[in-house]
């Protein structure tokens, strides 16, 4: 069922249509079809057998009720010679008219030659009572009619019609037992196609829908793929590709979203800028292979300082890093910044071109403040700017601190811990 899978849903839907409007359609000709021959059947059932039986019936009444009853009373003077007569002629009439009426139905292959003879016989009986009838009325003496005769006569033509009646009959019963057959034929071939849509519709439902539920779970894997795909992403164009570390485009997103948080909520906001201290005679020293391995050793050790969730780092270019802290007071930024020019240079990355240390170190302006609405944001990235000048300036592997924007103060580290 590859076909059905590799359908459109809409395709597949027109599908399943042009599956019932199919089978509607193969039932609906199948149903005219054999309703035609069931009228044909009922039709030969009814107006083949049951009325020609009728009117052979009322051809045999009129023999006997009429013309031989109307001979009887003739003979017992119990009616009029011209009642005799009118008889007579009214039976007769009667017998031709119904007789052509049955001459007239539908015939069966081999039913002429017994109907002709038929047709032969009722003539001739006919042709007897009016032979009768001329007699009487050239004045013959109805008392003289010989009954034997007529009773004879009767007998013969009602043997006759009567063989007809019982072949219709026959013909009846098996007309009937064909009309039934057709009928549960009929309600077998409707049901079996019926029955054969309803699979066909239920099989390809099934590989239909089956289909569309691999389509949606295709495209929810592929919805989460995206959206992971999209997330790393996210992730990578916030990443800085040496250090790892959140980069300068990620640093303008959570700085705004951070100051703002800081603002609605009055609290401390603390933005410090740091950078290696001759690291251009690092490079020189050691190359510029070993100068990046440095800045990835200084940035893990950034890392390891600040834990807290709301602390971030960024790399914002070279050899200078920014960090974030919030609801951090002075002192606690304060000491941070010690700690990181402590571990930096603890670490013994041996650096023989500074002239401050054997090793590696770093200053640190740092600005801290309690945000409220008036607060300039780029006040408070110049103010740590300045803090980073001051402590370059009186000496370098310190830091320089400031709450009030417009004041700045610089510490030695270790003059800074005891403050
Ligand atoms: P100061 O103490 O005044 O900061 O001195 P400095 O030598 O660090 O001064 P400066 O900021 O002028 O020098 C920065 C150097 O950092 C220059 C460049 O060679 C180096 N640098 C910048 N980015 C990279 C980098 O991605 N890898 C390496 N290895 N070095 C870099
Ligand atoms: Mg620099
Ligand atoms: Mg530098």
């Amino acid at each position: 069922m590859n076909f059905i899978e590799a359908l459109k849903l809409r395709s597949k839907l027109l599908f399943i249509f042009i599956i019932i409007a199919v089978g509607l359609f193969f039932i609906g000709i199948m149903g005219a079809i054999n309703l035609n021959s069931m009228k044909k059947n009922l039709d030969s059932l009814y107006f083949g057998s049951l009325v020609p039986v009728i009117e052979l019936n009322t051809i045999l009444q009129t023999y006997h009720g009429n013309l031989a009853s109307t001979i009887y009373k003739a003979k017992n003077m119990q009616i009029t010679p011209y009642g005799v007569k009118s008889q007579i002629k009214l039976s007769i009439n009667t017998i031709d008219k119904e007789w052509k009426n049955y001459e007239a139905h539908f015939r069966r292959d081999g039913e002429s030659i017994y109907v002709e003879y038929t047709a032969a016989e009722i003539k001739a009986t006919n042709q007897y009572f009016l032979g009768i009838l001329k007699a009487l009325e050239d004045g013959y003496d109805a008392k003289d009619l010989v009954i034997d005769n007529v009773e004879k006569k009767i007998t013969h033509i009602h043997e006759v019609i009567n063989k007809l009646i019982n072949y219709e009959v026959d013909v009846a019963k098996y007309e009937r037992k064909t009309f039934l057959n057709v009928y549960d034929s009929i309600l077998v071939k409707v049901g079996s196609i019926l029955g054969m849509v309803i699979f066909s519709v239920m099989v390809i439902s099934y590989y239909v829908f089956k289909s569309i539920q691999i389509d949606q779970t295709t495209l929810e894997i592929t919805t989460k793929k995206l959206k992971i795909a999209n997330k790393k992403l996210e992730s990578a164009s916030y990443t800085d590709t040496l250090t790892g570390l959140h980069n300068r485009r990620y640093f303008n997103l959570i700085y705004d979203r951070e100051i703002k948080r800081a603002k609605r909520n009055h609290s401390y906001i603390t933005f410090m800028m740091l950078d290696i201290d001759y690291f251009k005679q690092y490079n020189d020293t050691y190359g510029h292979i070993k100068g990046d391995v440095a800045l990835k050793s200084v940035a893990k050790i950034f890392k390891d300082i600040l834990k807290r969730p709301s602390d971030f780092v960024f790399r914002l270019g070279g050899e200078e890093f920014g960090i974030l802290l919030t609801e951090t007071a002075e002192s606690n930024s304060a000491t941070m910044a010690g700690n990181i020019c402590d571990a930096v240079r603890a670490h013994e990355i041996k650096h023989e071109g500074s002239k401050v240390n054997q090793f590696l170190t770093v200053s640190i302006g740092v600005a801290c403040c309690v945000a409220d609405e008036a607060l300039n944001e780029e006040l408070l990235i110049t103010r740590a700017d300045e803090m980073l000048y001051r402590a370059k300036e009186s000496g370098r592997d310190r830091f320089s601190i400031t709450t009030d924007i417009s004041i700045a103060t610089s510490h030695k580290v270790d003059e800074a811990r005891l403050n």
